[in-house]
């Protein structure tokens, strides 16, 4: 079984919930997280997958997905920042980037890195 986490800052939401839609029949067969918005987006589009919301990024959702590729609860990270949003979410980004970089994490900050991690999944 993998474990995917899904984050989408801002404007890239509906970006991520059409990358899910053009991955569904993989996604269904993977556990995944996402924060809060970003995970409800997804469920009100796909109510059968198997998806956890942890709190919204904002509120530490994007720290709880730090601390489990920490603890090597995860396969891949999809991360869909927004380079055109203002600063609020720099420290989030760093983080999870540091992180994901540190533990060897499969890890896409953009559509076409994530359908080319799909590809070989
Ligand atoms: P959200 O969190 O999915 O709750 O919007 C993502 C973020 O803003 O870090």
């Amino acid at each position: 079984m993998n474990r995917v986490a899904l984050i989408a800052h801002d404007a890239r939401k509906d970006e991520l919930v059409a990358w899910v839609g053009r991955h569904v029949e993989r996604l269904r067969r993977c556990t995944m997280v996402a924060t809060g918005t970003t995970g409800a987006r997804i469920k009100a589009a796909f109510p059968d997958l198997d998806l956890t919301s942890v709190k919204s990024g904002p509120l530490g959702g994007d720290q709880q997905i730090g601390a489990m590729i920490a603890e090597a609860r995860l396969d891949m990270l999809i991360f869909f920042i927004d380079p055109l949003s203002p600063m609020p979410h720099d420290v989030d980004v760093k983080a999870l980037t540091r992180l994901g970089t540190l533990y060897d994490l499969p890890m896409a900050l953009n559509d076409a890195t994530a359908d080319r991690i799909m590809q070989g999944w």
